[in-house]
């Protein structure tokens, strides 16, 4: 047997990072053809463009729905006290977060805005969970009065809250955010009492021996996009250990644990290989984690199990309609398709040959382009090979990219694009930067596509606005 192991030697010859270097110079991994995009629902892409203008968010509510049943099923099949709330956060369009309350989530919201947002989307106080490390006190006030559950995050909240409840007839139910180590990283210790010093468990005491208070949660959330279901299963572990604990002295048991959000959509960060479907574990994997746990305690002894999901629920349900603007730095005229040879001298010469193409939607839409891989899916059919092409934003900044290197067919002024998914984080924080905000639209279950929040008008963004009087000129 021959012992002397040579490693591999991977060439830098191609003038690409080393790892992708191999993959990028075999021509036929690449597919002869990307994938295309025709419609959403039925409805085809340029239909709704024509309609409503590009760019142009759209959500199905088909797809939302179907996310919010088999979440539920996986859960509930397992462990049927499971109740769920909505991220407010990840997306709170009226219209998506009216589709969730439907199929009977609570609210979960971090600010007086999201607050006031579910109240008035006819939201009672008990069906709304309050986080965030920073509750105004009037805000607060407004929240103990209508009974939402307060997961008090730090000292200085948990000393307001008893001052708050001081006056009050009946016992305040509360919950306390805890900050554990699921094995996640980046640590999250901005947020909640450390469960691993004992803080989390003075502060349980402490609400424990306050007779104005109840504690009826104990919360976590331990980072999103977790990819690891068993970093569950340890959150959940810790969360009985401490509940167990807080039993030894109270012979009370907590009634409920709350592991809020952080399930993935099936989506991918930069330098993730795909298909995301084969990376990103099936939500029934995180059902079993969680639940194999909870089911081994005797059954007078299990918690209600709540979550607060966003991310997964609604990420894959949106898109993102975009149109090419311009085309800049070819090697090759790209109007006319891009033969054999030039494609592969492309692919040798690398990133310093791309075609890039100016979008007229950037990171002022798409935040979480940063960190995410989205999808980029012609709405036609392209009769050439798919080449490295980059996709710039509309703003007078140079990093406004949507994606440094995608696979696309030669593009054309006009083509439309879909980026997907990316319904998580984007709408919620979309900038006012340079341009307005487009408009959203939802396909309905009936397949027909309804405005559910207007392209912004110049009124929308300096309506705020006052002039001092020495600057008005008539
Ligand atoms: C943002 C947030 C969530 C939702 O997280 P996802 O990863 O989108 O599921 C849940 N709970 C809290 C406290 C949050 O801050």
């Amino acid at each position: 047997m021959n012992n002397n192991y040579l490693p591999p030697t991977i060439s830098a010859e191609l003038g690409r990072h080393a790892l992708e270097a191999a993959a990028d110079r075999n021509l036929y991994a690449r597919g002869t053809r990307a994938p295309t995009l025709f419609e959403i629902d039925g409805i085809p892409v340029a239909a709704l463009v024509q309609q409503f203008g590009s760019p142009l968010f759209v959500f199905s509510e088909h797809d939302l729905r179907e996310k919010a049943r088999h979440l539920r099923a996986a859960f509930t099949s397992r462990y049927e006290n499971t109740r769920f709330a909505w991220s407010y956060k990840t997306n709170y369009l009226s219209a998506i977060c009216q589709v969730f309350h439907d199929e009977g989530w609570m609210a979960e919201v971090v600010s007086d805005f999201e607050y006031q947002k579910a109240r008035k989307l006819g939201i009672d106080g008990k069906d709304i969970i309050f986080n965030g490390p920073f509750k105004p006190r009037p805000i607060l006030e407004q929240a103990i009065r209508e009974r939402a559950l307060i997961q008090i995050d730090n000292w200085d909240e948990l000393g307001l809250v008893e001052a708050l409840a001081r006056d009050l007839d009946e016992p305040l139910e509360v919950g306390i955010r805890v900050w554990l180590d699921a094995g996640i990283r980046p640590i999250w210790s901005k947020f909640g009492f450390a469960v691993e010093n004992g803080e989390a468990a003075r502060a349980a005491q402490r609400i424990q021996a306050n007779r104005k208070l109840s504690l009826h949660t104990l919360h976590t959330h331990i980072g999103t996009y977790v990819l690891d279901p068993n970093a569950y299963r340890v959150a959940v572990t810790k969360l009985l250990a401490l509940r167990e604990q807080l039993h030894a002295g109270q012979q009370h048991w907590v009634p409920c644990i709350n592991l809020g959000g952080g399930f993935p959509s099936n989506s991918l960060l930069h330098g993730m290989t795909g298909p995301a479907e084969q990376v990103v574990p099936p939500i029934d994997a995180y059902a079993e984690a969680i639940t194999e746990v909870l089911n081994r305690l005797p059954p007078e002894q299990r918690p209600q199990l709540r979550f607060e999901s966003g991310r997964h629920l609604v990420d894959e349900a949106g898109y993102l309609l975009t149109s090419v603007v311009t085309i800049k730095g070819i090697r090759h005229p790209m109007t006319e398709p891009a033969g054999l040879r030039d494609y592969k001298e492309q692919l040798l010469v690398g990133e310093a040959a791309q075609t890039s193409y100016v979008m007229d939607a950037g990171i002022n839409l798409l935040y979480t382009a940063a960190w995410y891989q989205m999808d980029v899916l012609p709405a036609r059919t392209i009769e050439a090979p798919p080449a490295p092409s980059r996709l710039y934003g509309p703003l007078c900044m140079v990093i406004d990219v949507l994606r440094y290197s995608v696979d696309l067919p030669p593009l054309k002024v006009g083509d439309l694009l879909t980026l997907h998914p990316v319904g998580a984080y984007n709408v919620s924080q979309a900038m006012q930067f340079i341009d307005y905000r487009p408009a959203v639209v939802l396909v309905g279950m009936d397949g027909k596509p309804e405005l559910i929040r207007a392209r912004e008008v110049l009124h929308d963004v300096d309506g705020p606005e006052r002039l001092p009087a020495h600057l008005v000129h008539p």
